[in-house]
């Protein structure tokens, strides 16, 4: 596959000039610029209560000036234990003001994952809220690790009293006390330290804004080191392919900030246009329907299982929808028809991206106005390239035709794995980044993802690719939603296993299943068992999730 610029413009008539260039940009510029040029838009609407942009930047010199004060210095790991409160994006930027890198926690990690990440990322402040769901573990990891302050928001200070129940990542009895401890400090003491945080010279190329855990392709989590220019240049991609980037969005920020697909395409891609982020701190459809009927956005990122959720509300017939313009779907496939049931009920446009955390994420997204392929991710995003390259030898091309394993290069791509060489070796190839991801690119320069070279199931020595025996679940009527996995098998070494939900009324068992879909499969692919849930296992950005379906089979293995 031939990569250069000319090529792409020429040969795939990008909707948008696609040779671009990204001059360096640092976050704070840009948050610094934004909020200058608009100090009175509003850009947090949080339950009604609201932070225009020139009030945010005063918090985040002042948070920036507090940390450097408790001595943070260009280049410490500051961690942010925090779901989407206002908090998160003062600490986000001020922390980078200070010069510190940010380290993104999930706020469902328990103390063993939060202590893992923070030895590895050698992080030494921690923020969270006083919020009983956060606040125990955090101190459980200050008492146990080398983990050296915490400082605690006040969830009371984030959320309007009243409402705050409604909320289940403050449920488990909502507050817990702030201890009296000298390693605590309150987040409204941080901020009595003045405006005036010392400059810091930084480097947008070469410093690193975040450290960005994934699991990657292999192995325990690493962190990606996204660079300042990685996360600008990206949110400025995005911004590009929007034919309408003079319309100032208002846009439903319930996709979790600690996910890079947040960052990015939620906060970052609003702040650089001066918008505003109607924020939700966890995914409730009846929560987001109630935002969108009092607020009227004019966008919402997410992934397709919260499209669904929200197309099965009762609620969601009486929605008035006519402000949305725009939602992006990333993460994971989006099926078409729910592409299409969600565009028929919102009258919004649903656009399916793609992306990965190492490329802070998107790389590739199908376009806004235009043609939109179905079963693509679209096309690269501007500035970025991409081939397919063999997946045993990554250094040749595939055979033609054939799918290979995506590669992808750009501005947006990460400087490499925090402490980890040896993983940079495996994830890098001639400068290319290894995406563990097996695609085709067709005529129009529209990439298809087939499947995760991770999850592909090794039937006797035949790879079957999960993904398309779901596809073909999806047809099912009463399907609502599938994962296969591949499950121990004495003869053949694995066999696929699928489990599904049903749609809401229907009633089928999984034998029934299986007699319809194992007729339309391949030898190799065809299912040894169908098992009917009431649930699958999701992300906390809810992605559906293999990951607990393959450990419970093992498990199950193993006692047999
Ligand atoms: P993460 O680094 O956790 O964001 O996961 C990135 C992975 O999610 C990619 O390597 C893909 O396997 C998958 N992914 C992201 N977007 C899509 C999409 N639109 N379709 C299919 N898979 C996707």
């Amino acid at each position: 596959m031939e990569s250069s610029d000319k090529v792409w413009q020429d040969r795939y008539n990008h909707p948008v000039p696609w040779d671009q260039s990204f001059p360096p940009m640092s976050m704070v510029d840009m948050v610094v610029d934004s909020a200058t040029a608009n100090p009175d838009a509003v850009m947090i609407d949080f339950m009604g209560r609201k932070t225009t942009y020139g009030d945010m930047l005063h918090t985040i010199r002042r948070i920036a000036k507090g940390l450097q004060d408790m001595g943070v210095r260009k280049g410490d790991r500051v961690g942010l234990y925090l779901p989407n409160v206002p908090h998160y994006v003062a600490a986000y930027y001020g922390a980078m003001m200070a010069g510190a890198t940010v380290v993104n926690f999930s706020p469902l990690y328990t103390a063993a994952e939060l202590e893992h990440q923070v030895e590895d990322s050698g992080t030494k402040i921690l923020f969270t809220l006083s919020a009983a769901a956060l606040l125990p573990t955090a101190q459980e990891v200050l008492d146990n690790s080398s983990l050296e302050r915490l400082i605690v928001g006040c969830v009371a200070e984030a959320l309007p009293p009243a409402k705050s129940v409604l909320f289940r990542i403050f449920k488990r009895s909502e507050t817990a006390p702030v201890p009296h401890d000298p390693r605590v400090t309150n987040y409204s003491d941080l901020l009595r330290h003045g405006e005036n945080p010392a400059p810091v010279d930084i480097d947008p190329v070469n410093d690193v804004a975040l450290l960005q855990y994934t699991g990657g392709t292999t192995g325990r989590p690493k962190g990606a080191m996204l660079t300042h220019q990685n996360l600008t240049a990206n949110a400025r991609q995005i911004r590009l392919i929007d034919p309408h980037p003079e319309l100032v969005d208002r846009i439903i920020a319930v996709l979790p900030f600690f996910h890079v697909f947040a960052n990015t395409c939620v906060l970052n891609r609003t702040v650089l246009n001066g918008g505003e982020m109607v924020m939700l701190p966890r995914f409730e459809a009846v929560q987001v329907l109630a935002a969108i009927q009092r607020t009227g956005p004019t966008s919402m990122p997410g992934v397709p299982t919260m499209y669904q959720a929200l197309l099965d509300h009762p609620a969601t017939p009486n929605i008035d929808f006519s402000s949305l313009r725009l939602c992006i779907s990333g993460g994971a496939p989006l099926p078409l028809e729910l592409k299409h049931r969600f565009e028929a009920v919102t009258g919004a446009k649903l656009c399916e991206g793609y992306g990965l955390t190492e490329s802070s994420p998107v790389v590739c997204s199908n376009p806004y106005e235009g043609l939109n392929k179905a079963g693509t991710v679209g096309q690269p995003v501007p500035g970025t390239h991409v081939k397919l390259v063999n997946r045993e030898d990554p250094t040749r091309p595939p055979p033609p035709g054939e799918p290979g394993e995506l590669v992808f290069s750009g501005p947006q791509i990460m400087k490499g794995y925090w402490q980890r060489p040896d993983a940079d070796k495996e994830v890098f190839v001639d400068g290319w980044l290894r995406t563990g991801d097996v695609g085709l690119i067709d005529e129009d320069g529209y990439v298809k993802i087939v499947d995760r070279l991770k999850d592909m199931i090794a039937v006797g020595g035949f790879k079957v690719f999960p993904s398309q025996v779901e596809e073909v679940l999806y047809h099912h009527p009463s399907v609502k939603e599938a994962l296969v996995i591949g499950i121990p098998d004495a003869y053949r070494g694995e066999c696929p296993k699928a489990f599904v939900t049903l749609q809401e009324g229907t009633e089928i068992d999984g034998e029934g299943l299986k007699a319809w879909l194992n007729p339309q499969l391949g030898k190799h692919e065809k299912v040894c068992e169908v098992e009917v849930r009431l649930n699958l296992p999701k992300t906390l950005v809810g992605k559906l999730s293999r990951k607990e379906l393959v450990a419970e089979e093992r498990a199950k293995a193993e006692r047999a």
